[in-house]
């Protein structure tokens, strides 16, 4: 289990409100590339096929890469497992498009850092209005003026194969694009690299923003200046399509859980990954809320615990704590 505050060297004078925003070229050109061809080849070439690809992969990258190895596992340590599945979902974390290991880290705890703090710019809370806050986050980087250092663990830092992930992490499309051009044509690779890639930024994006925005809360950090809010979405179908990730509220609240659909209707398949993979010895040290002791706890519950069955199932699953 790993605070992320622990990784963030600042000073007195640290702020995340002063700033400047400017072009982000890699990000907005890699974006806008893929972008164009997806629509041109992507549309011209569609295929069954194609579009199988593009969800098999999509399911894979997104499932194992993003939530479960980058997020849940690099970043948070919120379950144990071998090196060699550490760095096999660091490297679908990778295939997202988002950039690498260290990018994805230094990412994540930056905003994280920043939404703690009393204020912080809009760059991190995402309280623009839906087109600003694309443009931020798919097109503009900002500069802090006084902004916090990360200092990145030495499973990164003297990890090779961390390091190679990181730099070369947009050629690690390539490998893949060629199996899904041997596999089928260039209307495969449009959907199975470009049309992910864009879906994948452009989903990421748009349900950060409105974890930022809108949506039930169940819990309150009194402490922190920006709050996260559940998506659940229509009968709370994204908790299929962001494999969990969409209960943020729950994230913001107990950030260090493995387990992030905390009740019985908060579906949350990267979880249900991490407990058949249990099963088989797989990973290890699943962090549940249960699990964490509660001098840590830093939300308040904004609806009596009884009534959540949070505590109850994750206290069936951890019968020991
Ligand atoms: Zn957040
Ligand atoms: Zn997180």
């Amino acid at each position: 289990m790993r605070e992320i505050l622990d990784r963030i060297q600042h000073n007195p004078d640290s702020n995340t409100v002063d700033g400047k925003l400017s072009w982000a070229p890699a990000k907005s050109l890699w974006f806008t590339g893929h972008f164009i061809f997806w629509i041109t080849i992507g549309m011209t070439q569609f295929s069954l096929g194609a579009f199988g690809a593009y969800l098999a992969l999509s399911i894979l990258i997104l499932c194992g890469g993003h939530s479960l190895g980058m997020h849940r596992k690099l970043i948070h340590e919120s379950f144990d497992c071998p090196l060699w599945l550490a760095r096999f979902g660091a490297y679908l974390g990778t295939l997202v498009g988002l950039g690498g290991p260290f990018t994805m880290m230094r990412a994540h705890d930056l905003r994280d850092w920043a939404q703690r703090q009393d204020r912080c710019h809009a760059f991190f809370s995402q309280h623009s209005s839906i087109p600003r806050d694309w443009l931020h986050q798919t097109h503009l980087k900002l500069t802090l003026d006084n902004g916090p250092d990360i200092q990145f663990p030495d499973k990164l830092t003297k990890d090779p194969f961390m390091i190679f992930l990181q730099r070369t992490v947009w050629l690690q499309q390539i490998p893949i694009g060629i199996l899904l051009y041997l596999w089928g044509d260039w209307g495969w690779v449009a959907w199975g690299i470009s049309g992910r890639i864009v879906i994948s930024i452009t989903g990421h994006w748009l349900i950060g923003w409105f974890a930022h925005n809108h949506g039930p809360r169940k819990f309150h950090i009194p402490t922190h200046g920006v709050q996260g809010h559940n998506v659940p979405g229509p009968f709370a179908l994204l908790g299929f399509i962001t494999f969990g990730e969409c209960w943020h509220n729950n994230h913001h609240a107990f950030p260090e859980s493995a387990r992030m659909g905390l009740r019985r209707n908060e579906f949350d398949p990267g979880w249900w990954v991490l407990r058949a993979f249990e099963k088989i010895g797989l990973v290890w040290d699943l962090v549940t809320p249960g699990t964490i002791p509660p001098e840590k706890h830093h939300a308040e519950p904004l609806i009596p615990t009884e009534k959540m069955g949070a505590a109850p199932s994750a206290a069936k699953i951890r019968p020991a704590l």
